[in-house]
């Protein structure tokens, strides 16, 4: 098997100037049998510097990501650039042009298919491509999620927590400089998963991802904060100047997710019903949620608590929950 991506595109990442185009996936189907799959790409370069990939959509009912890179790639031009910009609106496009998290063609999970197989699934390929192609010639790697239909977030940077205390160093000054209000460092729930966050960590890239509210819906202060966050993160690269900022930004909040019992789940099925408002001070012990018995009226319903002080970062987007189903999560403070 040759380790050849099948994935051919008309961008030469070598090119100066400004060049938008596609990757194109060879998709053979009932309905094109020499069909492709278009996904749009832009490269914006200009002399030497650092390269920085600016990634949405990889789940695509994750909205904040998409419009943000897609207006990146209208507005910014080579004249502003020092080094490189590869920006793509929706990595997993089949998944964006359908709404949903996971691929309408083969159910992959982008974020669980690193790192994929040049032989594998249309989502595998795009993981294979990504990880064999882009990642290997980024500096810095900016992968914007949201909530998803399924969760909604207090729009925050995240990065993770690393074990090699340099790459933690500057992990965080451009977790720092991406300047949202909220910034979250994460051990993740299943780090063996498939991610592209630990594909790029591995190869000792600066690795930042979001989570951008949610619910399935574009929300607008989210998207400020990615729209800025993108523009201080290439200004941090060194690939644009710095925006003049009106005054010194206030200091974002710096939490920690560094505990599974910090990730609460329903335990049972029924109708979850939120206790506090996303954002809220929690206090261990206190009640977060409650799941509801509809077919049981006169079943006392079920109270999921926090075990840890901290802040309702994440809650479920979904009333209907099945045991297992995240209902909130709670980040602490640094
Ligand atoms: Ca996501």
């Amino acid at each position: 098997m040759s380790d050849a991506s099948r994935i051919r595109t008309a961008i030469d990442l070598g090119l100066e100037g400004k060049q938008v185009g596609n990757l194109i996936v060879p998709h053979s189907r009932q309905s094109s049998a020499w069909g492709s799959l278009m996904i749009p790409i832009a490269v914006i370069a200009r002399g030497r510097g650092p390269t920085v990939l600016v990634t949405g959509g990889n789940h695509g009912d994750e909205y904040e990501g998409q419009v943000a890179v897609a207006e990146l790639i209208r507005t910014l031009e080579p004249g502003q650039v020092s080094g490189r910009v590869i920006a793509i609106p929706a990595l997993n496009a089949p998944a964006a042009r359908a709404g949903t998290r996971l691929s309408p063609i083969d159910g992959g999970n982008l974020n669980r298919s690193f790192p994929g197989r040049p032989d594998g699934t249309i989502t595998s390929m795009i993981a294979h491509y990504v990880d064999t192609t882009l990642l290997p010639v980024a500096d810095v790697i900016l992968d914007l999620h949201s909530g998803g239909s399924s969760l909604e977030f207090v729009p925050s940077g995240l990065a993770h927590r690393l074990d090699d205390p340099e790459h933690q160093r500057r992990t965080i000054a451009a977790l720092e400089a991406f300047g949202a209000p909220v910034s979250v460092i994460v051990d993740e729930i299943d780090p063996g998963s498939g991610m592209m966050d630990t594909a790029a960590e591995e190869k000792g890239k600066v690795f930042l991802s979001t989570e951008l509210g949610g619910g399935g819906r574009l929300g607008l202060e989210a998207l400020r904060v990615a729209e800025d966050g993108i523009r201080n993160v290439l200004a941090h690269a060194g690939v644009i100047e710095a925006a003049p900022t009106p005054g010194p930004r206030p200091p974002g909040r710096m939490l920690t997710v560094d505990d599974p019992e910090r990730y609460l789940a329903a335990r049972a099925e029924g109708v979850y019903r939120p206790l506090l408002e996303l954002g809220a001070a929690v206090e261990a012990g206190q009640p977060v949620a409650e799941i509801v018995f509809i077919d049981e009226p006169t079943r006392l319903p079920q109270v999921i608590r926090s075990g840890h002080d901290g802040m309702l970062w994440c809650r479920r987007a979904m009333a209907r929950v099945e045991p297992g189903d995240v209902v909130a999560v709670i980040a602490g403070e640094g």
